[in-house]
């Protein structure tokens, strides 16, 4: 069956030759995707996003800082967040992504948790959910996110790890993004997590063009692809095809305002 599936997570600015993002666009559309969400990394694709989703009726976008794209200069990047949050137009519905990586060292953790408390703050204070990127820093994130609730929710995105680490998320009122990870056998623990989390908390995402799925390493990932994370998320779950595919989408629309 066709269902409609939204890519909460996809960097279509970030779609290189033979591609061409229209055509990704397209491709995706006729698979039955509905709706891509594309974050904002930094100051510097704020402006491409906006403008992929003034082209796009299927495309949105948020606005943030990617804790691997950080400026040392973070009162102007921050003033510059909120200016851009202040001027956004209705099909901005996120603050994001922002968030935590420590996968090469936590040498530069001061900076990335000011500039992920500072978007947890605008977010709050815009009425706006959070797109939260983490890498080797789940114990690190949950803290922040404890003392810093974003009361509009958000997606934990692209998650990796335990049952454990992803109900910490969800009791936060956070959803966990499902993309690829879950199509590579290896992943035993994600695949697992994900097999048992709440299928309320559960929104799918392809992190195009990164994130290659399983069997498509070497090329970049794109958003019609997300019908292969659905369908594996459908394989590891109990409750049947239709239903799965249906609650997805919901969840989905339900964190973002999609106008
Ligand atoms: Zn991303």
């Amino acid at each position: 069956m066709q269902y409609v599936m939204i890519d909460s997570h996809c960097h279509l600015d970030l779609i290189k030759a033979p591609l061409s993002t229209q055509k990704v666009i397209d491709d995706a559309a006729q698979l039955g995707v509905d709706k891509i969400l594309v974050p904002g990394i930094s100051p510097s694709n704020w402006q491409q996003v906006e403008l992929l989703s003034r082209q796009n009726e299927s495309v949105y976008y948020a606005l943030g800082c990617h804790p691997m794209y950080l400026s040392a200069d973070i009162s102007s990047s921050l003033r510059r967040l909120e200016l851009a949050l202040d001027n956004r137009n209705e099909r901005c519905v996120a603050v994001g992504e922002c968030g935590l990586d420590f996968y090469k060292g936590r040498e530069d953790a001061d900076l990335q948790l000011e500039y992920l408390v500072k978007q947890l703050k605008l977010a709050n204070q815009h009425l706006l959910p959070v797109i939260l990127h983490c890498r080797k820093a789940h114990q690190d994130l949950v803290k922040v996110l404890k003392a810093n609730k974003p009361i509009k929710g958000g997606v934990l995105h692209g998650f990796t790890g335990s049952y454990q680490q992803a109900m910490e998320y969800v009791k936060l009122g956070l959803k966990i993004g499902v993309g690829g990870s879950i199509t590579y056998p290896r992943a035993s623990k994600t695949r697992q997590a994900i097999s048992q989390l709440p299928l309320d908390s559960l929104v799918l995402e392809t992190d195009a063009p990164d994130m290659p799925l399983n069997g498509k390493q070497g090329s970049q990932n794109e958003p019609k692809f997300i019908k292969l994370v659905l369908n594996e998320l459908i394989l590891l779950r109990n409750e049947g095809e239709q239903t799965v595919a249906l609650k997805v989408h919901y969840n989905a629309s339900s964190v973002f305002d999609f106008c």
